[in-house]
């Protein structure tokens, strides 16, 4: 996979608000955030590019550690009793803009339904 913006902000080349770090992702606030709460949330790894890509052998404890910190940060962002989404945009039609698996953190406000 190709290099992307998250892969220079995982190397702290280019700054970020960071949130939550551990030794397989990296949480930071969306640089244009669509609810009081927007976190993205990265795999560290250069190895997926969309949640296409994913292979339940290689790939389960990515995964894991993305929902686990989801919740972790939701928690510590006090958003967690009210409720908030989490969305993964795969692919054109997804409206996936950056091609490095990312889930997004959204909260602090009632979201519709359905999406735009
Ligand atoms: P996607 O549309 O691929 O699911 O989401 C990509 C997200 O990355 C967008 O919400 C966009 O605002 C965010 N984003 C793009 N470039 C940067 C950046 O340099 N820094 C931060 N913090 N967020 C970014």
């Amino acid at each position: 996979m190709s290099e992307t913006i998250f892969s220079k902000i995982i190397r702290k080349e280019i700054p970020a608000e960071i949130v939550y770090e551990n030794e397989a992702v990296l949480a930071f606030k969306d640089i244009r955030p669509q609810a009081p709460v927007h976190i993205l949330i990265i795999p560290k790894i250069d190895e997926l590019e969309t949640i296409k890509d994913f292979q339940k052998d290689k790939h389960t404890s990515i995964l894991s550690s993305l929902f686990e910190a989801a919740n972790q940060i939701a928690k510590d962002l006090s958003i967690s009793n009210e409720g908030y989404r989490l969305v993964i945009n795969c692919g054109a039609n997804g409206g996936q803009e950056v091609y490095h698996l990312h889930m997004h953190l959204l909260g602090g406000r009632k979201m519709n339904w359905p999406p735009g």
